[in-house]
């Protein structure tokens, strides 16, 4: 009897994209086109083109990147704010290490840190409140970016800061949220997807729930996904079974970690101190309660009302990173891509951040 060979879970990765392939096929047999999904999340958009997946599919599903990608979308006003703070005496910045090298106007936060401000990287928000503890005759401040996901630490830090009575210590607020720039890109009609891959990690804060809105608003279909290329091809592939089903709806495909309803603990803590406010996104401009800023009564840590930093008009730049965040544009339609923004040399976050389309496409779709 031959000896059989285990089934490895590279074999299913490959029936999984010849399965994905292969109703894809059906898909343009019956509508005449390709379709076209959006990853939201940027580590989707990582995982897609390192493993090779958005290569492999593009001859048969246009696979375009989103908004959520937290150092892609942070405002260029906010960078240049901070270059500003980090010149005050006896300031501290702490900020993650992706957002060092993001351009501002006039320099970046690397920049700065080399000619001598202090400004540490740190891994988590909580980070900064040792250093904060750790240098009372200091101001700390934090650049607080991100999504759900990181919104409820970001409340646990001020809860730590309030807890134990800190007073040099306050965030720069420039969180953002994931249902209204998917609103604002679907309102304008310039975005036109097919499906949504939806970012798993946000959900588990916000729940399956915070994305019904996809099929009451705009009778559009998203399966939430986690980061494996399983989970990912799964996920492709249900969306493409919905169409052909003729059905629209939000499925949840990361349902050991994500439940209906999220993380309440989690919710709690981000309405205790954050509200929403109209916030800017970077190349797409002000979207209206598109973030979460600190409550009037945490005031005392908020760096916004704590430092009169004002808010010029960045300088621009011609880095298409807004058209590349709601899928507008491909990163090699920038004349730049590879011709002077590269992964050592960023002329925009896309370029910069770990979970960047144009830094994506850069490592892992340049030669392909
Ligand atoms: Fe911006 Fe560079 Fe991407 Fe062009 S290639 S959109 S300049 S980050």
């Amino acid at each position: 009897m031959p000896k059989m060979e285990p089934f490895t879970e590279t074999d299913l990765i490959y029936e999984l994209v010849e399965a994905v392939i292969d109703l894809a096929k059906r898909f343009k047999e019956e509508k005449g086109r390709i379709p076209v999904f959006m990853e939201v999340c940027g580590s989707h958009t990582m995982a897609l083109t390192k493993t090779g997946i958005k290569a492999r599919l593009r001859d048969y599903i246009h696979l375009i990147s989103g908004p959520g990608c937290p150092v892609c979308v942070t405002d260029q006003k906010s960078i240049d704010a901070m270059i500003q703070l980090s010149e005050e005496p006896n300031t501290i910045l702490c900020t993650f290490g992706d957002m060092m090298r993001v351009p501002g106007s006039k320099s970046t936060l690397m920049e700065e840190k080399t000619s001598g401000k202090d400004i540490r990287v740190i891994y988590s928000p909580l980070d900064s409140i040792k250093i904060a503890e750790e240098n009372p005759e200091k101001e700390v401040v934090f650049l607080g970016i991100g999504f759900e996901t990181t919104i409820p630490i970001l409340a646990l830090t001020i809860r730590q800061a309030e807890r134990k009575n800190i007073k040099n210590y306050s965030i720069w607020m420039t969180t953002k949220l994931i249902e209204p720039v998917l609103s604002t890109m679907l309102q304008s009609g310039e975005v036109k997807v097919d499906g949504f891959l939806l970012p798993g990690h946000v959900a588990v804060v916000t729940g399956k729930q915070s994305y019904h809105f996809l099929v009451e608003k705009f009778a559009i279909s998203g399966v939430i996904t986690g980061f494996e290329p399983i989970e990912l091809l799964s996920g492709i592939y249900k969306l493409i079974q919905l169409h052909l089903e003729k059905k629209v709806d939000v499925l949840n495909e990361y349902t050991h970690v994500v439940s209906d309803k999220g993380n309440i603990v989690a919710q709690k803590l981000i309405e205790e101190y954050l509200e929403t406010d109209d916030v800017e996104w970077r190349g797409i401009g002000v979207i209206h309660e598109s973030g979460l800023v600190l409550k009037g009564q945490y005031a005392q840590y908020d760096a916004k009302r704590k430092f009169n930093i004002p808010l010029g008009e960045p300088t621009q730049t011609n880095c298409r990173c807004g058209e590349v965040v709601q899928g507008l544009i491909a990163p090699e339609a920038c004349r730049f891509f590879n011709n002077g923004c590269t992964p050592t040399q960023p002329l925009g976050p896309c370029m910069v951040s770990s979970e960047g389309t144009c830094a994506a496409h850069y490592q892992f779709m340049k030669e392909v």
